[in-house]
């Protein structure tokens, strides 16, 4: 089932999500909704609380050739262990503000682990593009958004444009 996106400002992507401690087949089945909602939108990663729930989950596939098979993960409790000190600039986007890029630096390699959605953990190396979209949905664990990253004025006009986005989402 396809799950409505929260867009920016929404103050539940402002909050600290809280770990999963048993994976119920309610949050296997948010993870496949989320997996829906993603390639749907279409994005390369999704958080949870972008969809109102506030539980440390992210699903992402950065696969992007269309001849590359495509690489669902779900991570449970995903956590940064490792960053390099080599960084890497993205022009990135989130769904949750749609339509706004903007150049974000970050550890081009980072060690994640967490829990699939057998609950076994897992671990694992990132770099390139994965790399900054396992960063960009932890941060949405953490109700950090891209736009934090950036100077104040950017990020202000960004705001008003999804206030103003939102308004005529609203009025219909
Ligand atoms: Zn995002």
């Amino acid at each position: 089932m396809k799950l409505p996106i929260l867009i920016h400002p929404d103050p539940r992507l402002k909050k600290v999500s809280t770990p999963v401690d048993d994976l119920s087949d309610t949050l296997r089945t948010l993870a496949n909704d989320m997996f829906e909602t993603m390639y749907d939108a279409p994005g390369i990663g999704l958080a949870a609380p972008q969809v109102g729930v506030l539980q440390r989950l992210i699903v992402l596939d950065c696969v992007k050739g269309e001849d590359e098979a495509p690489r669902p993960i779900a991570m449970f409790n995903p956590e940064v262990i490792a960053a390099s000190d080599e960084k890497n600039i993205y022009d990135e986007g989130c769904l949750s503000i749609p339509e706004q890029y903007a150049e974000v630096e970050r550890p081009a390699e980072v060690t994640v682990r967490w829990m699939d959605i057998e609950g076994a953990e897992q671990e694992e190396t990132f770099d390139g593009l994965w790399a900054t979209c396992v960063q960009h949905e932890i941060d949405h664990l953490e109700g950090k958004l891209f736009i934090d990253y950036l100077k104040p004025l950017k990020r202000q006009l960004i705001t008003r444009k999804m206030v103003k986005l939102k308004r005529e989402l609203a009025r219909g």
